[in-house]
């Protein structure tokens, strides 16, 4: 049995959660390889060592001097190295990191040494091999992951190891130069990995007890989920929730490698199970409630619409030539509205209606702005009566008013368009109907 553990910022941000990580590793043999992130925040205004490496390098490829930001983050490290008594000196990675710097070596160099050097500093705490990740993840000449080269160079590379610490974040391309993933890649090192050595599970560890059930700056104190299917977070994760980065799923997906979400600060919590499908029923019909403010709808309104054959097709081609993509198309007999983002579609608003009226020529058309649309999520609701009925009667008797309904034919979701002011308020009452009453 084989785990993959990856630690993110916060987990590693000094010597003491460093020492909690080494617990956790040594705890159970089968956490054999292990991709760390670089160091996050210690505190809440604390600057995460990435952070730290952009700014340093936009001084370096500004021609300023940047001795004192990079002896910062050099500071962060040893910090670390002293609080865990380590016999390592990063003097001579320094070294060639100023003279990177000072070449101007890209900002993606730059922000990767993040995870370089925490991964040699976690080899050398653990007894671990480091691997390099630039030897072993690769992306193509256009800059993306090249899935099949670092499935293949990695599984060779880790096999018959028992050991080894893969940085997160990186890559190389294909003439050498280091490649980030974007922002929290890290996660996707891990899935990726995971895949590689053909793992029972890929362990994240963060700094919460795995996936809530709503957005805690919302909901106060907000349950967690236990269990939680790819296409149920994939589902969440577009609508707003943060705890893993998108990119990081197919990988682990596509192999059956189930997710573990786990707390480095509470790690006797189980944490949230990430996996395929599952038989096991959430333990309330809902699985979560997520949202995003800030859309606009786009009513068009022609009489005999039903009957004009490629009414539809025209309508997105206005949004189409203009670039714009749209979020949800619910119609009626002689009406379709559009959903858009409302920052992508202000400054193009005259051009979609004037596409609009060459193309379809409707009666009327009507905009409204400053909406939200909130996703109740569950695997469960297929199966379950009056889920709908639950849920609009909860916003009436709070007095909010539905603007919009889309229920997805998978039966996985009910997608609910609000004001952006009464936003807040649904999300609250929907969590009180379904997770505080329960009735
Ligand atoms: N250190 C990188 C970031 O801050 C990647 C990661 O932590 O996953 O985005």
């Amino acid at each position: 049995m084989s785990k993959v553990v990856k630690f993110g910022g916060s987990s590693l941000a000094s010597a003491e959660q460093f020492q909690k990580v080494g617990k956790i590793i040594r705890a159970e043999a089968e956490r054999r390889f292990v991709v760390p992130s670089a160091p996050g925040k210690r505190f809440s205004d604390d600057i995460k060592v990435t952070d730290m490496l952009y700014s340093c390098y936009d001084l370096a490829e500004a021609g300023k001097d940047f001795k004192a930001e990079l002896q910062a983050i050099k500071a962060r490290y040893d910090e670390i190295i002293a609080g865990l008594k380590l016999k390592l000196s990063l003097d001579e990675e320094f070294v060639t990191i100023e003279k990177n710097f000072k070449e101007k070596a890209g900002s993606n160099y730059a922000a990767s040494r993040g995870e370089y050097l925490n991964g040699i500093i976690m080899a050398n705490y653990l007894g671990f091999e480091f691997i390099d990740s630039a030897t072993v993840i690769f992306f193509d000449e256009n800059g993306e992951f090249d899935a099949d080269k670092t499935d293949k160079v990695l599984s060779e590379r880790l096999k018959g190891l028992k050991n080894a610490v893969v940085p997160g974040f990186y890559g190389a391309l294909p003439d050498g130069r280091v490649k980030t993933f974007s922002r929290g890649g890290s996660d996707i090192t891990g899935s990726i990995v995971a895949k590689a050595v053909k793992a029972d599970v890929y362990e994240n560890w963060t700094d919460a007890s795995g996936v809530l059930i709503a957005d805690p700056r919302i909901i106060d104190n907000p349950q967690g989920i236990e269990v939680i299917t790819y296409r149920e977070l994939r589902e969440l994760s577009y609508m707003g929730f943060s705890v893993f980065h998108e990119d990081a799923i197919s990988p682990v997906r596509k192999a059956g490698i189930p997710i573990n979400i786990r707390n480095t600060n509470a790690p006797e919590e189980p944490g949230t199970w990430i996996v395929g499908s599952t038989c096991q029923k959430s333990k309330y019909v809902i699985t979560g409630i997520a949202g995003k403010k800030g859309f606009c709808s786009v009513n068009i309104e022609k009489d005999m619409m039903n009957s004009e054959i490629g009414f539809g097709r025209r309508v997105l081609q206005a949004f189409e030539e203009n670039g714009i993509s749209f979020e949800h198309v619910p119609s009626g007999i002689d009406t379709m509205t559009v959903f858009v983002h409302q920052d992508e579609f202000m400054h193009k608003e005259q051009k979609v209606v004037a596409a609009l009226n060459r193309l379809v020529k409707p009666d009327t058309i009507d905009i409204e702005a400053d909406l939200a649309l909130i996703a109740v999520v569950g695997r469960g609701m297929k199966a379950t009566r009056g889920t709908a009925a639950r849920i609009f009667s909860a916003l009436a008797h709070n007095d909010i008013n539905v603007k919009m309904i889309d229920q997805g034919s998978s039966e996985l979701n009910i997608i609910i368009g609000v004001a952006n002011e009464d936003f807040e308020q649904a999300i609250k009452a929907i969590y009180d109907i379904f997770v505080l009453t329960k009735i």
